[in-house]
């Protein structure tokens, strides 16, 4: 379709970035276009809307980009889960294994409640560990999970997979 292209070719690849090897996607191009970055959020909104979202959880950092405007256009609200040690309240943590070592998300416990039904919103999907202990952070404060909204999946990683029982039948959407 024209806004998948559009999305495309806003994306820049970066050869060997943060490592050897690694492909990195840059959506730097996409949000100083206007036309791309106003048609991304609209789509990210319109997923916010029909999946019967409450609020947005954004993934820090290029989660909150995205997911604060998704928030707004959607007439939202927005919840930052970030990475341990950044938000000042009574927390609820995560850790979750990568590649090498570990690493831990957390978020204001207050801000999530049983009535609630949470779109996670982020930039790019690769294997699924992020969007995953944020998924159990949502569940484990009591709200519903309305599903997961990205810009881009890398599907050779398999994120999709890993995710599926996490979402338990809550849409994973790739635009
Ligand atoms: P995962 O936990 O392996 O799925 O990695 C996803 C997290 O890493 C997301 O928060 C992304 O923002 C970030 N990430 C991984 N690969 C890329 C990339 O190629 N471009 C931008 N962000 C990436």
């Amino acid at each position: 379709t024209g806004i998948e292209e559009l999305l495309l070719s806003r994306i820049r690849d970066v050869a060997d970035y943060p490592e050897p090897g690694v492909m990195f996607k840059d959506i730097t191009p996409l949000l100083a276009d206007p036309a791309a970055f106003t048609a991304l959020t609209g789509a990210l909104a319109d997923i916010a809307t029909s999946t019967g979202a409450t609020k947005v959880v954004g993934l820090e950092a290029r989660g909150f980009i995205l997911g604060a405007p998704v928030a707004v256009r959607a007439g939202l609200g927005f919840i930052p889960v970030r990475k341990a040690g950044k938000l000042p309240g009574a927390t609820l943590s995560q850790a979750y294994d990568l590649e090498y070592g570990s690493a831990e998300i957390e978020v204001h416990a207050e801000d999530l409640s049983a009535d609630d039904r949470i779109l996670v919103v982020d930039d790019v999907l690769a294997t699924g560990g992020t969007a995953e202990a944020s998924i159990e952070l949502i569940r484990r404060a009591g709200a519903e999970v309305a599903g997961l909204a990205v810009l881009m999946e890398l599907g050779f990683l398999s994120g999709r997979a890993r995710l599926e029982p996490a979402l338990g039948g809550a849409p994973l959407e790739a635009l």
